[in-house]
């Protein structure tokens, strides 16, 4: 059984841009005029699980596609929307990104409301995220952030330190 961006790319009227790894597609559903859809040729759920050069691919193409939105409809603004997983609203069991052009009073409310959290909680939340960013997996990416051997790896080196925010921080 096919899903629906799958199936989408048998519509040739839908389709704005389509290589071998990537398709850029209006969305029959769509939330406004020029909702545009980017996500990868090849059926993935989640973001999770889309290979790193395709995930950039689109993430560069919906960059591109923002851009075009700007320019040829006078968008004032987009929102670049994942729902990545059934919990986050995801409809369609296929990753995608879709850039929702946006105007003042366009009366569009994709609003959410905030949850205060306790301290606590924030402790246990970022310890958890701390933790698994450390595993094996992100220890390649690390390898690909460090390009020399300056400042940078010394900086993430240092024990319990979050590679990442640190290499944000970092002064070329
Ligand atoms: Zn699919």
């Amino acid at each position: 059984m096919k899903c629906e961006y799958c199936d989408l790319q048998d519509k040739n009227e839908d389709i704005i841009y389509a290589d071998e790894d990537i398709v850029i597609a209006v969305k029959d559903k769509i939330t406004t005029p020029g909702q545009i859809t980017v996500y990868p040729k090849k059926h993935y759920p989640i973001m999770e699980m889309v290979p790193e050069d395709t995930l950039n691919k689109c993430v560069y193409a919906a960059k591109k596609v923002s851009m075009a939105v700007f320019e040829s409809l006078e968008a004032q603004g987009t929102n670049i929307l994942v729902r990545n997983g059934l919990s986050a609203g995801q409809s369609v069991p296929h990753f995608g990104i879709e850039i929702i052009p946006r105007r003042e009073e366009d009366n569009l409310n994709l609003q959410w409301k905030g949850k205060e959290v306790l301290e606590d909680e924030m402790d246990m939340i970022l310890e958890a995220i701390e933790m698994d960013l450390k595993k094996p997996s992100m220890a390649e990416a690390k390898e690909e952030i460090i390009v020399d051997k300056g400042e940078t790896q010394a900086v993430l080196e240092k024990e319990g330190d979050n590679y990442l925010l640190k290499s944000l921080k970092r002064i070329p």
